[in-house]
């Protein structure tokens, strides 16, 4: 029995390009393209070292990497084929988590390129002096380059400063430089400080030639000046929270800062998303905290988590987003999804 069920496995070869091609129709390539002649050899040499008997049973097709495959490959063509409108006013969501490194410029950044290449306008403005949301779009933002700290400190309108993303036709971006450090201190002593961003971007959204449908402000990971201009600037809050252990921890001081801008500055800003990333499968005490999130915040937090992943964490160094440095990965197909999920869903207040 095991023998002939071995005799009726697909050779490794041909199981290979069976990968080859499911990768393949996720990148909309050619499938069955002949393999250039280096490929073939190298592959001829595989061929050979392999032992037969460490092929699982079912061929390759049964393997998990081909399941993956062949699911990020459904997944991929959902995502094409789903359809979204357009906000009746333009959603500004502030992305905010003092906790540091837990995938808020990450998130706003592949958000943002999903909702763009979904035919939406999109701005992102980053209000980070590290410019990480700059670095990943490819935008140009040494000392030197005008940027958000201009508009703040010195009310250079919006449009004066936008640069257009490599990353979309519909993304645009107001870089931040080193400079947007000092702007704590210098707009400390102003009267209107935590009314700068809002003024700058409804200056903007009356002038801009194309009106934004969503605007993603990048916050640094503290609750300072700056966090609290994008609180007042915005319409909605974007958590991002790392999955791990002490994931709920400082959400009270960020729910009692939100609280304070909405009695105080914005009545309307709602707590609408929290998005988990950096999840990894394999850990109990990341399903743990799936769970507890979902438990304290049930309608804002979103069906779709982002894994943990090389590629989303790589794509940066390449100053671009993981949807544009590896589309058919996991990664890039859950912002994508998450994307969607946020478009779809609307505001809900929390
Ligand atoms: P900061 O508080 O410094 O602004 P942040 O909250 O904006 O940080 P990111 O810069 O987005 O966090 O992410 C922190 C690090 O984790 C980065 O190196 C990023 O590339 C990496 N990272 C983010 N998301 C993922 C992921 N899903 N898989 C792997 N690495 C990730
Ligand atoms: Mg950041």
């Amino acid at each position: 029995m095991r023998r002939s069920l071995l005799k009726r496995r697909q050779p490794l070869s041909a199981a290979l390009g069976t990968l080859m091609d499911v990768k393949k129709q996720a990148l909309n390539l050619p499938v069955g393209n002949p393999k250039p002649k280096k490929l073939i050899e190298s592959t001829r040499k595989f061929h050979v070292k392999q032992s037969d008997d460490l092929l699982p049973l079912g061929g390759f097709q049964d393997a998990p990497l081909a399941q993956e495959l062949s699911e990020n490959t459904r997944r991929l063509q959902n995502v094409r084929n789903a359809l979204i409108e357009r906000p009746s006013s333009t959603r500004i969501f502030t992305v905010a988590n003092q906790k540091g490194g837990v995938g808020k410029t990450t998130s706003a950044v592949n958000l943002a390129v999903a909702l763009a290449e979904k035919g939406m306008n999109v701005l992102v403005i980053d209000l980070d002096p590290q410019g990480n949301a700059s670095t990943a779009l490819g935008i140009e933002h040494h000392i030197g380059v005008e940027s958000i700290y201009n508009a703040l400190v010195h009310n250079i309108p919006l449009t004066d400063l936008i640069q257009k993303s490599p990353e979309s036709e519909n993304l645009v971006v107001v870089p931040s430089t080193l400079m947007l450090a000092s702007a704590e201190m210098e707009l400390y002593p102003l009267q209107d400080k935590e009314y700068r961003l809002k003024n700058a971007i409804n200056l903007y959204l009356q002038t801009a030639e194309s009106t934004p449908d969503y605007i993603f402000i990048d916050c640094p990971p503290s609750l300072g000046q700056l966090t609290v201009n994008a609180f007042t600037a915005a319409t909605e809050v974007l958590i991002p929270i790392q999955c791990e252990y002490y994931a709920l921890e400082g959400l009270t001081q960020l729910k009692v800062t939100i609280d304070t801008i909405r009695n105080r500055s914005n009545p309307e800003l709602a707590l609408s998303t929290i998005l988990l990333t950096m999840y990894d499968s394999r850990t109990k005490l990341n399903m743990a905290v799936v769970e507890d999130v979902r438990s304290h915040f049930p309608t804002q937090t979103l069906q779709t988590v982002i894994p943990r992943q090389i590629g989303v964490a790589e794509a940066p160094s390449y100053s671009k987003s993981v949807i544009n440095y590896d589309r058919s990965s996991n990664g890039a197909i859950s912002y994508m999804e998450a994307a969607i999920e946020i478009a779809r869903k609307g505001i809900n207040h929390g």
